[in-house]
């Protein structure tokens, strides 16, 4: 039998890369990206994580002499940037091998089980010139018999410039040291707790790990923990999740960029995120038949707190975006009381099955069937060709004055005409 090879390809800062991806006077400047309604940074470009500014830092923190003096930028999330560059990334990562565990949104593990014959440091730079060349974004390989040996050999290759961002930890003679260099911490799958009570055991890095005994890790860390410990040992035991699961619900949520107190605005955030909910729904060929609609004030400030939910249940599953925003609209005249400032509103869709499982019924014609659809699919074409949510509900409002703050917003390159960036020759 071949001997198992495992790949773990993860982008080098993700977020802040993709900003650089277009913006090439930027390249070597420290940039950050912040959270909704920027608030913290939450990723960093190397330069910036050298001048000292830690992930989680306010951005009305930052100093101001820093900013000016390095030239700092700071950014609002671009999530449709990401997660369209995510997908470029993940296409391009589908040449290289024909099983791929898409792992977050800037992390993949290939299988390149059976490919003995070549040498797989060799495969691992042409994989990463090759998403440089087609997307732009920097990326690190790292390569293992097992997926908790390939994430090991990631993290080696993103810290060591002599690997040239790939590192190959199969049979290399250095392994243990390599072990030996990964701290408790860092090892994959072991939380913060577990972390403590190994150092309070006296095992400090992963070497040591490997060298307890397996009864005594069963009982410390469940079996969860002792096929960790086995994979670091160079036995596979997690196997490549291939198989995507139809979603088992949709989350739809997001906080506003101020209070909202009027029964109006709460309607049209609900709206709007009830929109994009059945919009994902649809991009998947699913219907769901169970909708929840949750609200709730900012619990961290010293007012009057109110959070409710409920849900409902349409006669019959759908992706009719129309069907939802009466069901939400039903369910909010029943939570909403007036007199509170909200901090947040969430749709969550459920008992999700494809299109094709959802039961038929025999007096009222579905969603697959009737007229629904076809409008469903001009909408969605429309919206695709034109640019995100030209078409959108008047349900969902024209004014948005709810919406997170983002006012270092960069364009969407990527997903917009009129984003797509400019060249100029000369
Ligand atoms: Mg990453």
């Amino acid at each position: 039998m071949a001997k198992e090879r495992i790949a773990l390809v993860d982008c080098n800062s993700f977020y802040a890369s993709c900003e650089k991806v277009f913006a090439p006077h930027l390249r070597n400047k420290p940039i950050g990206v912040l959270s909704n309604n920027d608030g913290i940074i939450v990723a960093l470009s190397p330069e910036l994580k050298k001048l000292g500014v830690k992930r989680g830092t306010p951005a009305f923190k930052i100093n101001k002499y820093l900013i000016k003096k390095f030239d700092i930028r700071l950014f609002s999330s671009n999530y449709t940037l990401y997660g369209d560059m995510s997908a470029r990334v993940m296409k391009t990562l589908t040449q290289f091998t024909p099983e791929l565990e898409i792992y977050s949104i800037d992390e993949a593990f290939l299988s390149l089980t059976g490919f003995d014959h070549l040498n797989l440091t060799d495969y691992g730079k042409e994989i990463k010139k090759m998403v440089k060349k087609w997307t732009g974004l920097p990326v690190s390989v790292g390569i293992g018999p097992s997926k908790t040996l390939a994430k090991v050999a990631n993290r080696f290759a993103k810290k060591h410039r002599f690997t040239e961002g790939v590192f190959d930890i199969s049979d290399h003679p250095d392994r243990e040291k390599v072990l030996r260099w990964i701290s408790v911490e860092d090892i994959w799958g072991v939380g913060r707790q577990y972390a403590k009570m190994l150092r309070r055991n006296g095992i400090t890095n992963a070497f040591e790990l490997t060298k307890a005994p397996d009864k005594w890790i069963q009982d410390k860390m469940t079996i969860v923990g002792l096929r960790m410990v086995k994979e670091l040992r160079g036995i596979p035991c997690l196997d490549l999740e291939l198989d995507v699961d139809p979603k088992k619900e949709i989350v739809s949520s997001k906080s506003f960029g101020r209070a909202v107190t009027s029964f109006q605005e709460m309607k049209e955030a609900a709206a709007d995120y009830c929109t994009r909910a059945v919009e994902k729904l649809r991009r998947d060929k699913q219907v769901a038949s169970l909708l929840m609609v949750f609200l709730s004030t900012n619990r961290f400030k010293n007012e009057p707190q109110y959070a409710n939910y409920a849900s409902l249940h349409l006669p019959l599953p759908s992706a009719y975006t129309p069907d939802f925003l009466h069901a939400t609209h039903k369910i909010l005249k029943k939570i909403f009381r007036p007199g509170y400032k909200y901090k947040k509103v969430g749709i969550m869709l459920a008992e999700i099955t494809h299109q094709t499982k959802a039961p038929l019924d025999l007096f009222r014609p579905t969603y697959l069937d009737d007229h629904r659809k076809i409008v469903m699919d001009c909408m969605d074409e429309i919206n695709e060709k034109m640019g995100n949510h030209k078409m959108i509900y008047a349900a969902a409002g024209v004014s948005r004055k709810w919406q997170m703050r983002r006012d270092h917003l960069t364009p969407h390159y990527t997903t917009n005409w009129q984003d797509i960036p400019i060249v100029q020759a000369k």
